[in-house]
């Protein structure tokens, strides 16, 4: 697959809350904690679901203790579940189908993240057999979205996850690789493997990270501020409250929208094409578009 064709896949999984039926806010389990402020159980509306399957509390949601609200992203998944799984259908016209359309939602969310790990990586120039495999892997996944809900429901995530996850590795060490050959003092990957590390609460400001391995680390309230992050690999790290101001994230790879909107950063904070800078990073109270 052409590099820019992977690109643009990429930068078009962003949500289109006006296009969905309010899939996050009603077939999703919340539970009371630090970012909502009640408990939900799934597949129940919330309770400031409006009937237009808009929030109620759009512009106050942050001040209001929905902090989650403001973080979670489906990368698109809500609306094609609603527009092509269900045929601009929702549950409430059509109450039959309401428990199948809130368990596929979960589904299409994983497979948007696989599409979206898959097309960033072809964003980057590999290896031509890395390219060839994974440009297969992205047709299949794209193909699945257009699956019917039932055969969704059947689709077996979590092996395809695991061989998927294989080559993003592969694809994630090509890259750094490349990267690591601009960096004085010829590191090997090895030397830069944090992966699975805890650094809740560590203060890594100022610090030179290019092409550090971050996949599955707990970054917790991490103090990041003004690093170096170009070429690192951020797949599955737990970025809640690490503050990103001034950080050079430009060329970061296998993040997502959900991790940045639950992290910390400034007008400074250098980001990679496929990340929009969360509005709270600005303005406090805003979130999601619904
Ligand atoms: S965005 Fe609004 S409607 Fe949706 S879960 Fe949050 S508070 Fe409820």
């Amino acid at each position: 697959m052409n590099r820019n064709t992977a690109k643009s896949i990429r930068n078009n999984l962003t949500a289109d809350c006006a296009k969905c039926f309010g899939l996050c806010c009603t077939a999703l389990n919340i539970v009371q904690s630090s970012d909502f402020p009640m408990s939900k159980p799934a597949n129940t509306p919330c309770v400031n679901l409006k009937s237009d399957y808009r929030c109620n509390i759009h512009s106050q949601l942050r001040d209001k203790g929905y902090k989650g609200c403001t973080v979670f992203d489906c990368l698109g998944a809500g609306q094609v579940v609603s527009q092509v799984t269900f045929n601009n259908v929702s549950w409430r016209e059509n109450p039959e189908a309401r428990d199948q359309m809130f368990r596929v939602f979960p589904i299409m969310e994983q497979i948007h993240e696989m599409i979206a790990y898959a097309a960033e990586a072809l964003s980057y120039d590999l290896p031509i057999a890395l390219t060839d495999t994974l440009s297969k892997k992205l047709a299949e996944l794209q193909k699945v979205t257009a699956w019917s809900a039932s055969k969704l429901l059947a689709f077996d995530l979590v092996t395809y996850r695991f061989s998927l996850n294989g080559l993003l590795t592969e694809a994630s060490d090509s890259i750094r690789e490349t990267a690591i050959a601009e960096l004085p003092g010829a590191k090997k990957l090895k030397d830069l493997d944090r992966s699975r590390v805890n650094w809740m609460g560590k203060k890594l400001n100022g610090k030179d990270l290019r092409a550090v391995d971050f996949r599955g680390a707990l970054l917790i309230a991490a103090n990041m501020q003004n690093t170096d992050l170009r070429a690192a690999s951020f797949i599955g790290a737990d970025l809640r409250d690490a503050d990103f101001s001034g950080a050079n994230l430009s060329t970061s790879m296998f993040l997502t929208q959900m991790q940045m909107n639950s992290a910390k950063g400034d007008a400074k904070t250098v980001l990679p094409f496929y990340i929009q800078r969360p509005s709270h990073w600005i303005r406090v109270g805003s979130g999601r578009s619904r």
